[in-house]
């Protein structure tokens, strides 16, 4: 299996920040993707999964680690009866599009996260009050010691939130859907797209919201509307003017420019409302927001 050096994760975030990883590969299978454990474990180094980067800050530096992208067997979809066969690599649209195709209903949710199957398990993804925990009925998760599914509460699912950790890599899922029309599974995904197009940056390069919605009255991005955010800018890197949860990639930014924006919301967020932002975004290498 080719091993790769220097690939620029910049490459594979959908912000587009980001320096090389030590190593790369693009297994096919489950047996390729423990080989590849092994390979790290052997050499002491770290593993992480990029899926689509949709929900990724990789530091500008680089990373030491190997990096997996699932591809061919582990990125294929399914259909059995009620249940979704899908790779851990597969894209959430192509899912959704077979599962549609089946008239199998109740991925809808996932329409306009543009994520893999592996990425919303591995944060319990979710939208319009549909989540990972709801569709998913078991995992396959590789170590380098062998293969297990687990079931959503042996993943720990809660809300952007799973104790999977790296070095465990979800290879295949199955959802359990149920039967619905393909029609109307077609017009909700409309509606939904639609809403999401009115509320948020959709044609920008972002990573999803920033911050996870505190417990506050106010969502995460109102209350960085209300500190003013909207529109503020640091290096190539802007909070968005149409939604304070997103940054966006305004002019060649850094994920550095990105992390000083965070720590300004956060800082922000503490004085002027009393609230403790938690990034919903995952780190890639050694990245840190500064102690409130
Ligand atoms: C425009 C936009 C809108 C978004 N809207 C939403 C939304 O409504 N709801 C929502 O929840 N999110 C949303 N997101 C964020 C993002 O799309 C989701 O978190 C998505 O599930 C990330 O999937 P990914 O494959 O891109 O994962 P990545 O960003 O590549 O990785 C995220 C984390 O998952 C891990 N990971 C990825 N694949 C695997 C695997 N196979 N095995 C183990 N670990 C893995 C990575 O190591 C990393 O820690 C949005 C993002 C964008 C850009």
């Amino acid at each position: 299996m080719k091993i790769e050096d220097g690939v620029e994760l910049a490459r594979l975030t959908t912000l587009g920040t980001g320096g090389p990883a030590s190593a790369f590969a693009r297994p096919e299978s489950e047996q390729e993707v423990e080989e590849l454990l092994q390979w790290a474990e052997r050499r002491s180094l770290a593993v992480a999964v990029v899926g689509l980067g949709s929900n990724l800050l990789a530091a500008d530096d680089g990373v030491d680690a190997l990096v997996l992208r699932l591809t061919g067997e582990l990125a294929s979809v399914e259909v059995n009866g009620d249940v979704l066969r899908v790779g851990g690599g597969t894209a959430n649209a192509v899912a959704l599009h077979r599962a549609r195709a089946a008239g199998l209903g109740g991925f809808e949710f996932a329409c306009a996260i543009p994520g893999t199957i592996g990425g919303g398990v591995w944060m319990n993804a979710g939208a319009y009050g549909g989540d990972f925990a709801g569709a998913l009925e078991r995992a396959l998760v590789a170590t380098a010691e062998g293969s297990a599914w687990l079931t959503p509460a042996e993943l720990g699912l809660s809300y952007r939130h799973s104790e999977l950790r790296h070095g465990q890599v979800v290879v295949r899922a199955e959802l359990r859907l149920r039967p619905r029309p393909s029609e109307e599974i077609k017009a909700e995904v409309r509606e939904l797209n639609m809403r999401r197009k009115d509320a948020q940056p959709t044609n920008r390069r972002t990573f999803g919201s920033v911050f996870k919605n505190p417990e506050h009255e106010l969502s995460a991005g109102r209350v960085l509307e209300a500190c003013g955010l909207k529109g503020h800018r640091i290096g190539g890197a802007q909070i968005s003017p149409k939604h304070a949860n997103f940054i966006e990639n305004a002019d060649r930014a850094t994920t550095a420019d990105a992390l000083a924006l965070m720590a300004e919301a956060r800082r922000r967020a503490l004085e002027h409302f009393g609230v403790r932002l938690e990034h919903e975004v995952e780190f890639l290498g050694e990245l840190e927001l500064a102690e409130l």
